[in-house]
């Protein structure tokens, strides 16, 4: 009986490891697969801009727009931007599409701009590979000089993990950029390193908190509690602090209730096409007095 047991154990110890290496193998064969995916769909241009908007508590209004990246591929299953963005940060794919996102979000803005729809920011994200590339302040430039966008109405999207990197260059990075006329938000406030050090020392304006916080709103006393000290710490540091992924009323209701500056979520909006969003702002501009 003994001798079963442990024959079985080993069989079921093989086992698992065949099928181990198997998973593994076609994970990376799949990952293999995607890239090439990923390689053809940059050349291609397969790639589209929705936007999502950005709302202030106390007023209702749309503040500004999250340029957010889809892939519409010719062929083949749509991957999500979860799944295909941390690729291409590996491989380094993400400058040409950073690239192409920084240049098209901005002809976007600019558009809007001219036919007198907005007057509040887009943003962009900067993945941590582009913010730390020698050149992201040309290429912000570039990007704002070939649309004739004025910095005021683009904003930059960093992640916390990204501003930590690298200390000093970090600081002169975030300065120059500010000189163009930029503005700065920390995205995903709160799964970083969290040392808040840099909160006070680099020039930024927003501070948006990660949706794992929201979600906890109203369910968890802790995840109340820790979002009232980040709203309370945002604003005494005077940067505009907006809640990421808000779904429901009950949720904006106890961020109101914290003094949350907007909200940004499903209960608010969806990320749209281009005409869509612009859409939404017509709609609203009729509604409210301007
Ligand atoms: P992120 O910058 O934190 O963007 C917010 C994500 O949350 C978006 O996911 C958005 O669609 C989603 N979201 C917004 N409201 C809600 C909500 O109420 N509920 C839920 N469940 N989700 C909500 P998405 O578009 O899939 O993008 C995921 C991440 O991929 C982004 O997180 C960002 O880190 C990255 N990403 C997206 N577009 C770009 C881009 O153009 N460049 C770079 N570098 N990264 C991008
Ligand atoms: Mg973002
Ligand atoms: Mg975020
Ligand atoms: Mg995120």
């Amino acid at each position: 009986c003994a001798d079963v047991a442990m024959y079985q154990a080993k069989e079921n110890g093989r086992n698992s490891y065949h099928f181990h290496t198997k998973e593994l193998t076609r994970a990376a064969e799949n990952r293999q697969a995607l890239e090439s995916r990923l390689h053809r769909a940059i050349t291609a241009q397969e790639f589209v801009l929705h936007y999502q908007p950005q709302v202030d508590v106390a007023s209702g209004r749309i503040l500004g727009f999250e340029a957010l990246v889809r892939w519409q591929p010719e062929s083949g299953e749509p991957v999500s931007p979860g799944v295909f963005i941390p690729l291409l940060e590996e491989t380094g794919l993400i400058l040409a599409l950073g690239d192409w996102v920084l240049h098209e979000a901005c002809r976007q803005a600019l558009r809007w701009h001219a036919a007198g729809l907005l007057d509040v920011p887009v943003s962009v994200n900067l993945s941590p590979h582009q913010f730390q590339h020698l050149d992201v302040v040309e290429l912000v430039r570039r990007a704002l000089a070939h649309s004739g966008l004025p910095g005021a109405l683009l904003e930059l999207e960093i992640t916390e993990g990204a501003l930590m990197a690298q200390d000093l260059t970090t600081q002169a990075r975030l300065s120059e950029l500010k000189a163009l006329g930029v503005r700065l938000a920390v995205d995903d406030f709160g799964t970083g390193y969290s040392s808040l050090a840099y909160l006070s020392r680099f020039p930024l304006d927003k501070l948006k908190i990660d949706k794992s916080f929201i979600d906890g709103l109203g369910q968890d006393e802790r995840a109340d509690k820790i979002v009232a000290t980040i709203i309370a710490m945002g604003q005494g540091l005077d940067l505009q602090v907006v809640a990421e992924g808000v779904e429901n009323a009950e949720q904006l209701q106890l961020l109101r209730a914290q003094g949350c500056d907007a909200v940004q979520g499903y209960l608010c909006g969806r990320p749209l096409p281009a005409e869509q969003a612009a859409a939404r702002l017509v709609q609203e501009r009729q509604v409210l007095p301007a």
